[in-house]
């Protein structure tokens, strides 16, 4: 907040007239703020088209067999960023909803059963690669 009222005068318009990739850099060099904080409020204060990265998106979509080449932040923000549109509203949705699953259905001991991903659901179709294989991973 010091940083905010020295810098932008507390002024949300001022903080989010910054381009996207300059306040990013910036909110990173807050002492306690990560890749993912910085994101979330790009995101969800800002309305910025930025994905963000939890430990939910990463368990979700790596048992899922969506995984980026590296097992880093850039990476698995990059695999989405590179395959949906940079639409706010959309990210935000997503991001949410993989929150929900994660903590809900998705869990570190998963609840396949009554799981919307489930292939064996009634309401999803055939195919999708993450079956009850993923049971007690
Ligand atoms: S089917 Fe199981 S492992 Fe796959 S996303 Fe759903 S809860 Fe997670």
């Amino acid at each position: 907040m010091e940083w905010f009222g020295e810098s932008y005068d507390d002024s949300l318009d001022k903080l989010f007239s910054v381009d996207t990739n300059e306040l990013r850099r910036q909110l990173l060099g807050i002492y306690g703020v990560g890749e993912e904080t910085a994101d979330a409020i790009l995101l969800y204060a800002g309305n910025k088209p930025v994905f963000v990265i939890d430990a939910y998106t990463r368990r979700i979509m790596g048992r899922t067999g969506f995984k980026p080449p590296k097992d880093n932040y850039a990476d698995w923000q990059k695999l989405f960023m590179d395959n949906l549109p940079a639409d706010v509203s959309l990210f935000n949705e997503y991001h949410a909803l993989l929150v929900r699953l994660g903590k809900e259905t998705c869990r570190p001991r998963p609840l396949c059963e009554q799981c919307c991903l489930n292939p064996s659901a009634k309401h999803v179709g055939q195919g999708f690669p993450c079956r009850n294989l993923h049971r007690g991973k």
